[in-house]
């Protein structure tokens, strides 16, 4: 008989396992509690269980957390750890501190199959997606090694004590689209949430979607936590190409969806991520057109907003990598883009870069990927087409036209 993983299981798939076992329900907290709260990972060590149902689990179960790879620090305090997921894949995550909290960036699946233009992930192509256990062992491993790390004397020393949190946010940003694993994926927002076991309030764990439509509604019910949305194009032309799943996701969609999803959590607001691609997407124009689509009073510089949507806009210098094609936008583009966001009464704040030097950018991880969907390989053989606005072939583009019907008399030097 295999050992099932109790990683893999939220309290209340602990407390049908228990069941099984013929404990009762209020073993499974005591089990949840010993695992997530204390990092147990041996039965023995559990010392308030009955012994015989230590010996009944020694038998039947295991926590089994994912090997380590590799860990890199940078400078800043920034932590990377690659995983072993099998089959050749390793998946990332990233601890971030800052003065007032500690996040943790965790990773969905093993690659992804959006292919965002901007994203090294999305060229890699997809494999896997995590299971349960593999999404909320990134989670048990770094909480539990931080908070032995900050219980030491160096710890101490800056003021890390044992009552202090050092995970106090979850962020899935890593590999993967995370709404591409739903299944997954809930489980493992519930355990997060579980006041048994890592006890964070829904604000404070974020999902990061591309845009999966059905998928947004799906949480509002299920699990409504916080959702920042990769926006990255302030029209569809632009996103077509940018995000290929806005294709199948439109914006007028994508943008009801987030609408529909703050009527269920009125006092929250959506964090539209914002890459800023030099001379792609970071114009002035651009960023009239972001404030014309979220406006909250219908009208923006003469234009109707559609949505009315309460956010924020978090633009993120982009991390280039040699097979994008595509540049990161100088910092004054930045600042100019985001006073207009601002001065358009958009909370608007810049992403400082971290862990530069471990390459631990969020959602620009770049982990090794058995690809099953050869997207390197298409990419590589395609070229980025980015176009700029405006250009001959974004006209194109808007008009209906594919950019390559473009006369060559029309072309962008
Ligand atoms: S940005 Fe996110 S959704 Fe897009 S390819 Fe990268 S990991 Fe996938």
């Amino acid at each position: 008989m295999t050992a099932v993983n109790l990683l893999e299981l939220d309290r209340e798939a602990l407390a049908a396992f228990c069941e099984q076992l013929g404990e009762k329900p209020f073993r499974a907290t005591q089990l949840f509690r010993w695992i997530h709260q204390r990092g147990a990972s041996d039965f023995d060590d559990m010392t308030d269980l009955a012994k015989s149902l230590r010996q009944k689990l020694a038998g039947r179960a295991c926590i089994a957390p994912m090997g380590v790879v590799s860990e890199q620090a940078s400078a800043d305090g920034t932590i990377k750890w690659l995983f072993d997921v099998g089959g050749g894949n390793a998946v990332e995550t990233v601890f971030i501190p800052e003065d007032d909290r500690g996040t943790l960036c965790v990773s969905s699946q093993a690659g992804c199959a959006v292919g965002c233009r901007f994203c090294s992930t999305g060229h890699q192509g997809f494999s896997r997606n995590l299971s349960t256990g593999e999404i909320i062992a990134q989670l048990w491993f770094a909480e539990h090694q931080l908070r032995k790390r900050f219980n030491s004397p160096e710890g101490q020393r800056v003021g890390l004590t044992d009552d202090k949190r050092v995970i106090t946010n979850v962020v899935m940003m890593g590999m993967g689209e995370p709404l591409q694993n739903y299944s997954a994926l809930v489980p493992a927002l519930r355990m997060m949430l579980d006041d048994h076991g890592y006890g964070l309030s829904r604000r404070r764990v974020t999902v990061s979607t591309s845009g999966v439509v059905p998928m947004i509604e799906r949480l509002r019910d299920d699990c409504p936590v916080a959702l920042a949305v990769s926006l990255h194009a302030p029209n569809d032309a632009l996103r077509n190409d940018l995000v290929p799943l806005n294709r199948k996701y439109p914006l007028h969609e994508l943008l009801a969806a987030c609408r529909s999803y703050l009527a269920a959590a009125p006092r929250d607001f959506i964090t539209f991520e914002y890459c800023m691609l030099d001379g792609v997407n970071d114009t002035d124009a651009c960023a009239h057109e972001l404030l014309a689509l979220v406006a909250p009073h219908g009208v923006v510089h003469g234009r109707e907003g559609v949505s009315g949507i309460s956010c924020k806009f978090n633009l993120i210098p982009f991390n280039p990598f040699p097979a994008s094609g595509l540049k990161r936008s100088p910092n004054e583009r930045v600042m100019a883009f985001a006073r207009i966001l601002q001065d358009g009464g958009v909370v608007t704040t810049v992403r400082k870069t971290r862990g530069d030097d471990i390459d631990a950018a969020c959602g620009q991880l770049a982990g090794e990927v058995q690809d099953r969907t050869r997207a390197h390989e298409r990419m590589t053989r395609a070229p980025v087409q980015v176009h700029r606005i405006g250009s001959p072939a974004a006209r194109a583009i808007e008009a209906g036209r594919a950019p390559e019907s473009v006369a060559p008399h029309e072309s962008e030097a």
